[in-house]
């Protein structure tokens, strides 16, 4: 594309600021698209917000100005800014995303951070398994907070175990990373006894897609968020199960719900003879359940 045809009035970095606020503050407000702008400063040149508040009145290369002119563009359609620079932050650690796995959330980076605290002043050694891992958020983050944790997860997807590998050896962690869909009765895995088994599955009904946000609906990928309206526990099912057969006794179940049916996934677990405790998260929302076994020693 010829440069001059760029709707960006210079190369000044105030321009450019400029342009993106007039273009998205109607579609996600100043703040957001401030966010944005210091994002994609950072990813494409480097830049902290210091420098960025600084720096107003310098100018960007040509072949800089047409990343921004794109950035805008994709923005415009809803694009979500982790898929322009390809990654996002999770508990301090750098994951690539993709549309093969789903954008980590901070909910969720504060459910790793409940556990963490749970879990950084025991000395045993912990084994923990991650389902349906994703991009593999959960279980690097964990593995980088509890060192000394062996630490396995699963995921169906196998273009998504591709990225979560990747995640792990850029965050100089070991996850042992295994194919193999947890609603199939034939799950098995080799290390009996985990002392965390965690989870964010698929927990969105089909019928609340019409609350969703273009960004989600049009970006995350479907076989991560939906569940069928006429069976929307059956994650927690399976997970149950498996937890039934490879919690140790001492151990701890925790799994990312859906607030509108925090009661009823808590009664599931009941009925699989955990002891379910229904957390809030920082929006105010039922977010998450922990589970012990009925039987645990105290
Ligand atoms: N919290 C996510 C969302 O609302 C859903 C995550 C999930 O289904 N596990 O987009």
């Amino acid at each position: 594309m010829n440069t001059r045809n760029l709707r960006f009035r210079s190369n000044r970095v105030s321009d450019i600021m400029a342009l993106f606020h007039e273009e998205l503050d109607t579609l996600y407000g100043s703040g957001e698209t401030g966010v944005f702008i210091g994002m994609l400063f950072e990813a494409f040149l480097g830049w902290d917000k210091v420098r960025l508040l600084t720096s107003k009145e310098q100018t960007v290369d040509q072949s800089d100005l047409l990343r921004f002119h794109w950035a805008l563009e994709d923005l415009k359609r809803y694009r979500p800014i982790q898929h322009i620079i390809g990654c996002t932050e999770f508990c301090g650690c750098r994951i690539a995303v993709s549309p093969d796995v789903l954008i980590p959330r901070p909910e969720t980076e504060e459910i790793v951070n409940w556990v963490v605290n749970q879990f950084s002043t025991l000395n045993s050694q912990l084994s923990i398994l991650d389902l349906c891992t994703g991009s593999g958020c959960i279980a690097i983050a964990l593995k980088k907070a509890l060192p000394a944790a062996d630490v396995t997860a699963v995921d169906i997807s196998s273009a998504a175990l591709e990225i979560a590998r990747q995640n792990a050896q850029n965050n100089g962690v070991d996850v042992n990373f295994v194919q193999t869909d947890i609603l199939n009765s034939q799950f098995s895995i080799l290390n009996s006894q985990f002392s965390i088994i965690i989870s964010n599955p698929p927990y969105v009904r089909e019928s609340e897609r019409a609350q969703m946000q273009r960004n989600v609906l049009d970006y995350d990928p479907a076989l991560a968020l939906f569940v069928p309206d006429d069976d929307p526990l059956r994650f927690y099912r399976a997970i149950a199960a498996i937890a039934r057969q490879h919690l140790a006794e001492d151990g701890m179940l925790v799994v990312e719900i859906n607030e509108a049916l925090a009661d009823e996934t808590a009664a599931l677990f009941r009925e699989h003879a955990f002891s379910p405790a229904i957390h809030t998260d920082f929006r105010g929302k039922q977010r998450w359940i922990s589970a012990t076994t009925v039987n645990r020693k105290q």
